[in-house]
């Protein structure tokens, strides 16, 4: 049948209607019903060699418009929409964004679901079902407050299997249901995306906010992404969700296998499992055991067949976040995983003493990535930087042991979602410049460099992000009633709020800025600010940054001496359907961690290849962009990494000092807690910001503060020398195809899981 005939048939069969008499939000059902359908005729990718891509968090986005985009019919569906007097993009506004993640690890893991289908891989994703997923964050009294997130509806891409399975806990049994996300490659076959959830849920047991009983196990298990932890029973509770998450795998593991007809003792011929950072980690202890428990295999062989078919991704170096569980809760939530992790760290103890490689610490506390590093065959970091660090500091004991097991795998995004989707004008105009073999072939972005004096061409990047700033204009103003100057530059810093990710010297450098322009210093070009993030509701420093930036906002936008030139704008509940506005309009990529911290980062490449230009320190892949773009079209400032971490080891960063010296760190700090500030703002939350960064510090704000003032004014001035812009953002895009999340599924596939 025709599209547009089965389109017909549909509103009618749905809703009584032709489609010209359908509401939007019952188009979005049309379409969804008429994308399932063309979904179902494609082929699904099969091999005797599968991937399990085990992660805690997937945060797929929205899928409407990018599966019309990777089955082909985009274009048609739009066309025969507007011929109805309906817009896709209208409609794509129907859809709720599914809350199965949280920030870039997340992100991560959805773009490579769609590069492996893309590259026709056999692979797919296991993950939970979370109803209520990751917060929904709004703001009151210039604080941020956590709401449920009901994304779930009664017609969506989710889809119930009669897969399921037991999961036995220490104190109880509880049953799992599968439900499949299909994943849709680019003009390839369909992956699955497998997420459980516990048939015993209790979806009632949130009463206000976010608020729940963490002990009813049976009715919580899959509410919640990311429950608070700050308490026991929040501890306990995000092992449970592990386990249950790690025993739905290994089940559907051997299942797969078995199904197949392959023998178990081939698993590491037709499986392969990357741990996606160290909340699956459990998968290694769970398989040894259902081995030797259930299916007759020695201790010795169950532990090198499962060590040879499982990988580990390291995420952070940020101590703080590489789990440790203590031993006593693993007794109360999986007392039969407790023998199999101490007879993994036995054997690691019997052959090597060093205390820096045990899995099992002195204070009975189990190191997940450990357990990874001794009985995983790859273990890989996610940007050159990181996996430097990772190999000659922080696990520099365990590199020494296994050389041959680490290896760098720097991040990607997919062009589908951060291009073609989400910027289709810069992507039209990429097509008639360049043609379109770089939807394909990312490297052949490069061909945009022949036009990189080419005065037509430039304009026309230029009117691209002038209309896509003009649109955000328009969305801030209906979602967040802000008033914003699209002549403006739009300087954009939006990413999980983390001190060391240092949001804060963003906001000291506006504060700065609104006393020169108080002071009567004004700039060339009006300057907006644009900050987007959520902060783990625990994490009580990171919302009173959020407190301050709201501050700011306030104090900034209502002066009419200042608000001219200076805007600031903290939006509401950021997540992949605003970064996929924000980040086509953004002329000033923010990527200022202080340098050794952010192991990757993926927004600094979903601008650069949407044509801005980056402002960062040395780290992540920031160094990487560097080495493509070169030296005059990105702007890098503050310390590097072997200072960072030199400072570390002696211990002797003194953030007062800084404060002290310089008048320019003095001023913008005492803001915080000035008459101004205090007026609008709580005395409590900023109080202890200020104390904060004077008295602590820990991610070295202040030191790199006065050259992050500096180079940010060099650079808005760079932005006034218009032909110069333009090339740097030429340059930029066409230096993006490296980051392309195809290149990286191709370089795991080739050096870790040998799908293809
Ligand atoms: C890409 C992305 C991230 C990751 O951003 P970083 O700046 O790399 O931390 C986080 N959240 C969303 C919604 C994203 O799309």
């Amino acid at each position: 049948m025709e599209i547009r005939e089965h389109f017909d048939s549909l509103a009618r069969k749905l809703y009584g209607r032709p489609v010209n008499q359908c509401t939007d939000a019952e188009l979005y059902h049309v379409v969804l019903q008429l994308t399932k359908d063309l979904m179902d005729k494609k082929k699904e990718i099969a091999g005797s060699r599968k991937l399990y891509y085990i992660s805690a968090e997937f945060l797929i986005g929205k899928l409407l418009s990018n599966n019309l985009i990777n089955l082909g019919v985009y274009d048609e569906v739009e066309n025969i929409l507007k011929e109805s007097g309906k817009s896709l993009t209208a409609i794509e506004e129907e859809e709720p964004e599914p809350s199965l993640g949280n920030g870039g690890l997340g992100r991560l893991a959805a773009c490579f679901l769609d590069s492996i289908a893309t590259l026709g891989l056999n692979g797919c994703g296991v993950g939970l079902l979370y109803h209520y997923g990751l917060f929904k964050q709004v703001f009151r009294d210039r604080l941020q407050n956590a709401e449920k997130n009901d994304w779930i509806e009664k017609d969506s891409w989710l889809r119930k299997t009669d897969v399921g399975f037991d999961v036995k806990f220490g104190d109880r049994t509880v049953h799992s249901t599968m439900y499949d996300i299909d994943v849709v490659g680019y003009e390839n076959g369909i992956d699955k995306l497998h997420l459980f959830d516990v048939d015993s849920l209790d979806e009632g047991l949130v009463k206000n906010g976010i608020d729940f009983d963490k002990t009813d196990i049976s009715k919580n298990l899959t509410l919640f992404l990311y429950p608070d932890d700050s308490d026991e029973a929040g501890n306990l509770l995000r092992i449970y969700q592990e386990y249950f998450m790690v025993s739905n795998a290994a089940r559907l593991i051997i299942k797969d296998v078995k199904d197949a007809g392959y023998s178990l003792r081939d698993l590491d011929k037709h499986a392969v499992i990357q741990i996606n950072d160290t909340h699956p980690s459990m998968v290694i202890p769970e398989l040894i055991r259902i081995l030797t428990q259930e299916e007759g295999f020695t201790m010795d062989d169950a532990i090198s067949l499962v060590s040879r078919t499982c990988a580990y991704t390291n995420h952070t170096i940020l101590a703080e976040a590489l789990e440790t569980w203590p031993l006593s809760y693993l007794e109360k939530v999986v007392p039969v995983l407790v023998p199999i992790i101490k007879e993994l760290d036995n054997r690691v103890k019997k052959y090597n003493k060093d205390p820096k490689i045990s899995i099992i610490d002195d204070d009975g506390r189990v190191h997940m990535a450990y357990m990874d590093i001794h009985y995983g065959f790859s273990i890989n970091g996610v940007a050159a930087i990181h996996t430097d660090i990772l190999k000659d500091t922080e696990l520099n004991a365990f590199y020494k042991l296994y050389p041959d097991h680490f290896n760098n795998k720097t991040n990607g995004i997919t062009f589908r979602r951060w291009l073609l989707a989400c910027d289709r004008p810069l992507a039209a105009l990429l097509d008639k410049t360049i043609g379109i073999g770089y939807r394909k072939d990312a490297m052949e972005l490069k061909k945009l460099l022949d036009y990189k004096d080419d005065a037509s061409v430039l304009g026309a990047i230029e009117n691209v992000k002038k209309d896509n700033k003009n649109a955000l204009v328009a969305y801030i103003k209906e979602k967040e009633g802000v008033d914003l100057d699209p002549d403006s530059i739009f300087d954009v810093q939006v990413k999980r709020l983390h001190e060391y990710k240092r949001q804060q010297m963003n906001a000291l450098y506006i504060i700065h800025k609104y006393l020169e322009i108080k002071a009567g210093k004004k700039p060339a070009r009006p300057i907006t600010c644009i900050f987007g993030a959520k902060a783990a509701p625990a994490y009580v420093i990171a919302r009173d940054i959020i407190h301050l930036l709201l501050v700011l906002q306030e104090i900034v936008n209502n002066d009419p001496d200042v608000s001219p030139y200076l805007k600031v704008v903290m939006v509401t509940n950021y997540n992949v359907s605003y970064a996929e506005k924000l980040i086509p309009a953004c002329d000033v990529s923010e990527q200022i961690s202080l340098a050794s911290k952010e192991a990757s980062g993926t927004s600094n490449m979903k601008f650069m290849l949407n044509g801005a230009v980056t402002l960062g320190t040395d780290d992540g892949a920031n160094v990487e962009i560097h080495q493509f773009v070169g030296d005059d079209n990105i702007y890098i400032f503050g310390i590097k990494s072997d200072e960072v971490i030199g400072h570390y080891e002696k211990a002797d960063y003194v953030s007062r000092s800084y404060y002290e010296k310089s008048p320019v760190i003095k001023e913008a700090v005492d803001f915080i807690i000035g008459p101004q500030a205090m007026a609008v703002g709580n005395k409590e939350n900023l109080e202890r910001l200020y104390n904060e960064l004077l008295n602590k510090d820990w991610f070295m704000t202040l030191i790199d503060l006065e050259d992050y003032i500096k180079t940010k004014d060099r650079m808005f001035e760079d932005f006034e020398d218009r032909d110069k812009w333009k090339k740097m953002m030429l340059v930029n895009i066409a230096n993006a195809g490296f980051f392309s999340s195809d290149r990286t599924i191709e370089q795991y596939d080739h050096d870790i899981w040998h799908l293809s």
